[in-house]
């Protein structure tokens, strides 16, 4: 098929019905030769939007020194799977490589594995971890289930917000579904879908909200936690995962496209924008609660990197910097950890199996 990714969406909807609004947010986003991961330089300043890694190093390196810490804390496994899942330009993991050489052992014992499904991102991840002489090569997986077998210490931010939602409406006393159609001007957006939505999947006070309320689920975010708690559980391991979103379950819209650090319109011009929502760790901690997992813990962005020592780091960093250096590193801790920007909005979960004592998460 050929033309724009709205042509072939458009086409797609023609030809079969409204699509769910998982398939369309998987196409804008995923779609291998037009989506957006696989387009747009994405990440940064020149990109759409800026992630926590982009802002400071510290973020990464604070990040190194808690997978160090979980892997001693693991009885020192080697080898092990030091994995992120959806790296970006790879700043994250370059950061963590470079304060996880306080130990070389970790290093050493270490087998890097990038979970990226975007050509384009596996090119920037490479020039990233290029000047590391590492004891050995990284390589690159595009899914989950092929994760090594062997003990797994991974970490991801901003990924779980990236996977597809389905998102349910409730009109007329009843609760539907909501796609992707196009009206009879062929202006693709949001439709109800028709029939009933399975009440299995909607929590008990669906049934008391007002008309219009909106409930969100991404069964592809809990498969990825079910997949990761089954992976530590049979082979060991640490997993924090970083993300917007709340702590409870709860109704509302979030669903949310992002251009050049704006607001867009999530239906017009897909593959030209991020698409993205805010990630359920309620529904996320329940998904990890497999037999084997021990502790699961969560705290915000702000309260995890203070308690890693974002603060000591900050100042190290700046004691024999300029003023202008220094500015920027206290700007980056206010950016990072302050409740006004993302210290509260953004939430870390972190579960391991066996039950060990994860540092960041104050009791
Ligand atoms: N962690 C980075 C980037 C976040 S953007 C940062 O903090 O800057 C999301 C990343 O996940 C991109 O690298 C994107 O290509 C990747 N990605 C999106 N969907 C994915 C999927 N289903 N599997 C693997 N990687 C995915």
């Amino acid at each position: 098929m050929s033309g724009t990714l709205r042509d072939r969406i458009c086409r797609l909807i023609e030809i079969g019905g409204p699509l769910s609004l998982a398939d369309y947010m998987h196409l804008a986003l995923a779609e291998p030769s037009c989506g957006y991961y696989a387009t747009r330089p994405a990440i940064g300043a020149a990109g759409d939007f800026v992630t926590a890694p982009e802002i400071s190093q510290m973020f990464g390196e604070l990040i190194g020194l808690w997978c160090v810490d979980a892997w001693r804390k693991l009885g020192r496994p080697s080898p092990f799977c030091l994995a992120e899942a959806g790296p970006g330009r790879g700043t994250l993991i370059a950061d963590l490589v470079r304060a996880a050489a306080i130990d070389p052992a970790f290093l050493k014992a270490a087998r890097i594995v990038l979970v990226e499904t975007s050509p384009a991102m596996r090119d920037l991840q490479r020039k990233a971890l290029g000047p590391f002489a590492l004891p050995h090569p990284p390589q690159w997986i595009d899914n989950l289930d092929r994760l090594p077998a062997m003990p797994l210490i991974l970490v991801a931010n901003e990924f779980l917000d990236a996977l597809p939602l389905r998102q349910f409406v409730k009109r007329n006393n009843a609760w539907h579904e909501i796609g992707v159609g196009l009206n009879d001007r062929g202006v693709l957006g949001r439709v109800v879908l028709p029939g009933i939505a399975d009440p299995a999947l909607l929590p008990a006070a669906a049934a008391g909200e007002p008309e219009g309320s909106v409930f969100e689920i991404s069964p592809a975010r809990e498969a990825a936690i079910a997949t990761l708690a089954g992976h530590a559980a049979s082979h060991s391991g640490a997993v924090l995962l970083i993300d917007y979103g709340h702590l409870e379950s709860g109704f509302g819209d979030t669903f949310q496209a992002v251009r050049d650090h704006r607001p867009a319109d999530p239906f017009t011009d897909p593959g030209t924008a991020d698409l993205t929502s805010h990630v359920d760790f309620a529904a996320l901690s329940r998904a990890a609660a497999d037999d084997g997992i021990r502790c699961i813990l969560s705290a915000t962005q702000g309260e995890f990197l203070v308690s890693m020592g974002l603060l000591e780091r900050a100042g190290r960093l700046g004691a024999e910097s300029s003023m202008e250096t220094r500015k920027a590193i206290s700007d980056a801790v206010e950016r990072l950890a302050s409740p006004r920007a993302m210290g509260e909005l953004f939430k870390v979960l972190a579960f391991a199996s066996p039950a060990i004592d994860l540092a960041g998460f104050p009791q």
